[in-house]
């Protein structure tokens, strides 16, 4: 099982747990120099690292060809460019 659905599955359990796998994520990403995948940086807040669930602890909006997120735990928001990308 990979990490990101031991997360998800987790997190209806313990959501503190699963902040602590995805800030423990991203410290192995760093420590080898992996880049996150944009729907990897897209599961978590960039504040406080909490994991997102939308509905749950986030809600997500497109604006200005931005995606924003809101994070409920730290009241911050996320911006994601919309890059044009070809049909996929
Ligand atoms: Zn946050």
């Amino acid at each position: 099982m990979n990490l990101q659905n031991y997360q998800i599955k987790k997190y209806n359990e313990s959501p503190e747990l699963s902040n602590k796998y995805t800030k423990l994520a991203r410290k192995i990403a760093m420590k080898f120099k992996i880049r996150l995948t944009r729907s990897q940086k897209r599961k978590f807040c960039k504040h406080c690292y909490s994991y997102l669930r939308p509905s749950k602890n986030s809600r997500v909006r497109i604006h200005n060809n931005q995606v924003i997120i809101y994070c409920e735990d730290c009241k911050k928001y996320t911006r994601i460019p919309l890059l044009k990308t070809k049909n996929k």
